[in-house]
């Protein structure tokens, strides 16, 4: 899952984004709100933790501005504000959600964990492939009863491909969605993890179906 962060607090942009690594998201960060516009209305992001009051343009316009322009990511609103009509304010401009500074990170996480919850593309915390299942929410992967451990990009590079059931997608898009907007990231670097992948999930089980499968020439997808 990719994140992106718009926050003109350096100190906390700086924390939310170290918090969220460590649970395995891709984080990006922009400090006011015209280049936080320009990413999120250029990058695939899955989920934006917007702040209301920031330089240049504020939230609320920044929400009203991608809905216009028909990007529906969903958005997290962060605001010093508690007050019953500012958070109806940033939730009729098109925020999904809304957290009123200070929060507890834990609160943070859960409520990225709801929004990630909500039908977009599966219903449920377990996404399934013939026999592989991944949860979401407890990071833990099974072929059939046997348990599979992976690392955190590992985990975000299978579950992206596990979004996509039966789809092709290409190294661009993995690496849209599995590294942020910073890291060097070769399309042979994908190719690395990708063999990482299969050694884990499909090579140990000899006698069950391949269920990575390169497409020459456009990417890779997960499926029969
Ligand atoms: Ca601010």
């Amino acid at each position: 899952m990719r994140i992106l962060i718009v926050e003109d607090e350096h100190r906390i942009a700086e924390s939310i984004k170290k918090g969220l690594e460590q649970e395995s998201y891709a984080v990006d960060v922009c400090f006011d709100g015209e280049s936080g516009y320009d990413l999120a209305s250029t990058e695939d992001y899955d989920l934006i933790i917007l702040d209301r009051l920031l330089p240049k343009m504020d939230g609320l316009a920044m929400c009203r501005q991608l809905r216009k322009d028909n990007i529906h990511t969903f958005i997290l609103m962060l605001t010093a504000k508690g007050q019953t009509e500012d958070r109806v304010e940033g939730l009729d401009a098109g925020a999904d959600d809304y957290l009123v500074k200070p929060f507890a990170f834990e609160e943070l996480l859960a409520r990225i964990r709801a929004l990630n919850r909500r039908p977009k593309t599966q219903l449920s915390n377990i996404l399934t492939m013939n026999d592989l299942t991944l949860n979401t929410l407890s990071f833990e992967v099974k072929r059939g009863a046997t348990v599979i451990k992976l690392s955190q990009k590992e985990f975000a590079l299978l579950e992206f491909l596990m979004r996509h059931p039966n789809q092709i997608v290409n190294k661009d898009q993995i690496i849209q969605h599995v590294w942020d907007y910073d890291s060097d990231i070769l399309p042979n670097t994908v190719e690395v993890f990708i063999r990482y992948l299969r050694n884990k999930v499909d090579r140990p089980f000899k006698n069950k179906p391949a269920l990575i499968q390169t497409i020459r020439g456009f990417g890779y997808k997960i499926g029969k």
